[in-house]
């Protein structure tokens, strides 16, 4: 795991700043922290943000803290921390005894907006929300005071208890801070501090009807905790001056500097929490973990490793400027690292019945199968063949084209691991639709090669017809159908009807009877597979992960 993340220092901005204050003695250590809201599951974006939060403290022997940004309680849940912490886990991280909630702030957080409050730095302001926006000006527009914005200190103090003794509604006053309304960065025009919610909290139960904003909260968090490098994306950067006046202006333990780095974009992929809730609560999905989601447990369940999600994150790298990465680098990510871990199977999707005239019936061979030719430590296993076999639909043509060297009738093609076939007939219902191939097979091919040396152009993957078990399969397209969704306005609009495909009629070889979710196989031909969490040793489900070459560039090629 170490190091797998290790990584030369400062090969990003983000490292060269922190290898030059170690070298400088800014910082005698690297305390790094991964602030998620539990207001949603964590996606790949958040993979970003994580390898690199983890990834740095790691390569500097600092430690990484994993801390709940939890002051909006109108949208956060126990649901959510709990699988926030499994799928920090689950990427290969460790925050160790690092686990710490803004919300076990609350109090000190308290006192120190008291402490403003009393350095004549915040004031209680009862302007009607609207009214206060309106009065915050814009980009090329002053903000203008309000009229509460001179109250004496003492009034003040005794407002800002009022409204934590919950005196006053929901969005009647705020606390906010006193800057300067005339600055060129709205977030300095007076930010609000605290705002009265009348909520639940997950944690704090009914104890507080005020809470914090997040800028309130963010940086103060950082500096009790003593993080030494607060890095966050770049939508914060405008945030920082209001980060850094709060840090000048209360008695803080330490002082945390921000940083600001690119978010991961991905084309024809959302990463916006609020959509994705979005898709989960109408039900356009099966849940957060729908495997078309870009959520990590939604990945997981796809047999996704947490192995190739740190190395996609290590080849984006970490960039001061936005951009958005293509997906299909994303897919080459899981496919070089399945490549070396997976197990090689078969398996016949739509299936399409093969005799072998002249195999001697009822007889059952056993045929040696390379688990993975990538490395011979995985070893073999026998797979059974007999009489009887399925091999795929498409493999089969009766009347081929020019570039399809595949099964036909009259052709000969290799049985991967087996033998030579020739197709005889073509059976046919009554609906004119072929149902059943008739072959014979040559005994002197046992293995795949002819003894006098005639080649075939083709090798088929099969399974047999008696020992195969039955599967589901369930083919996965992009959620999107343009790269840039919600670019016309409507995000649900740009939903793939297409994004998913079940088989029900597949086949598969025997040894498949145990496969585990999360591990994924490589089915040859077709593409890396994994057990679904509902799969079952009665009724066998598997998601395929991705396709085995690069589909979008095959798309792209045919214009589709
Ligand atoms: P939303 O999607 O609703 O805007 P969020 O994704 O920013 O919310 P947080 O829980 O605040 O939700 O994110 C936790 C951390 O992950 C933040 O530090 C944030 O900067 C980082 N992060 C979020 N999205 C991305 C992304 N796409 N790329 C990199 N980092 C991200
Ligand atoms: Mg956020």
């Amino acid at each position: 795991m170490t190091n797998e993340t290790a990584a030369e220092p400062g090969r990003d901005f983000i490292r060269s700043i922190i290898a030059a204050d170690i070298a400088a003695g800014r910082s005698a250590e690297v305390v790094t922290r991964f602030p998620p809201e539990p207001n949603g599951y964590l996606h790949i974006g958040h993979a970003k943000a994580i390898c690199l939060n983890f990834g740095v403290a790691q390569e500097y022997g600092g430690r990484c803290h994993l801390r709940f940004d939890d002051t909006n309680p109108t949208k956060e849940e126990q649901e959510y921390i709990d699988a926030i912490q499994r799928d920090v886990r689950w990427l290969g991280f460790d925050w160790g005894p690092h686990l710490y909630y803004a919300s076990d702030y609350f109090e000190q957080l308290y006192d120190w907006a008291e402490h403003l409050v009393r350095a004549g730095k915040a004031y209680v302001d009862d302007l009607p929300a609207e009214e206060m926006r309106a009065m915050r000006g814009g980009l090329t527009e002053h903000g203008r005071d309000s009229p509460y914005r001179d109250r004496p200190v003492a009034e003040n103090l005794d407002l800002f208890r009022s409204m934590r003794e919950g005196e006053f509604p929901n969005g009647a006053r705020v606390l906010r801070a006193k800057i300067d309304m005339t600055s060129g960065n709205i977030n300095m025009r007076d930010p609000v501090l605290y705002r009265i919610l009348h909520t639940e909290h997950p944690r704090t139960g009914t104890k507080w009807c005020i809470y914090p904003t997040y800028d309130f909260a963010h940086g103060q968090s950082d500096a009790i905790e003593g993080v030494t490098h607060s890095l966050c994306t770049l939508e914060f950067e405008d945030h920082r001056p209001l980060y850094d006046w709060l840090i000048e202006n209360l008695p803080v333990p330490s002082r945390p500097r921000q940083y600001e780095f690119a978010r991961l974009n991905l084309n024809f992929t959302v990463l916006s929490k609020r959509f994705l809730t979005e898709l989960v609560r109408q039900g356009r999905v099966s849940g957060w973990d729908d495997p078309r989601m870009p959520t990590l447990a939604a990945l997981r369940r796809r047999g996704v490793p947490p192995a190739a999600i740190r190395d996609f994150a290590r080849s984006v790298g970490v960039a001061r400027a936005n951009s958005v990465v293509d997906v299909a680098m994303f897919e080459h990510a899981i496919r070089e690292c399945l490549n070396k871990t997976s197990q090689r199977r078969m398996a016949v999707l739509r299936p399409l019945k093969l005799i072998i005239d002249n195999y001697p019936v009822g007889a059952v061979e056993e045929l040696d199968a390379v688990n993975n030719p990538e490395d011979p430590a995985f070893g073999t296993r026998r797979i059974p063949f007999g009489r009887e076999l399925y091999i795929e639909d498409e493999d089969f043509m009766e009347f081929p084209s020019r570039s399809f060297y595949r099964l036909s009738p009259g052709r000969e093609v290799r049985l991967r691991y087996g033998y030579f076939v020739t197709c005889r007939e073509a059976v046919k219902n009554a609906a004119g639709e072929v149902v059943e191939l008739v072959c014979t097979y040559d005994p002197a091919t046992r293995g795949g090669n002819a003894s006098d040396g005639r080649k075939v152009r083709a090798t088929l993957h099969w399974v047999s017809a008696a020992h195969s078990l039955p599967a589901e399969m369930r083919l996965y397209e992009p959620l999107f159908t343009r790269p840039d969704p919600g670019a016309g306005g409507d995000f649900m609009a740009d939903l793939n009807p297409h994004s998913l495909e079940t088989l029900t009629d597949s086949r598969v070889e025997p040894a498949l009877a145990a496969a585990v979710p999360e591990e994924a196989v490589q089915f040859e031909r077709q593409g890396y597979f994994c057990a679904d969490l509902d799969s079952t040793s009665k009724r066998l489900i598997f998601n395929r992960t991705v396709g085995l070459r690069d589909s979008w560039a095959k798309a792209r090629a045919s214009g589709g």
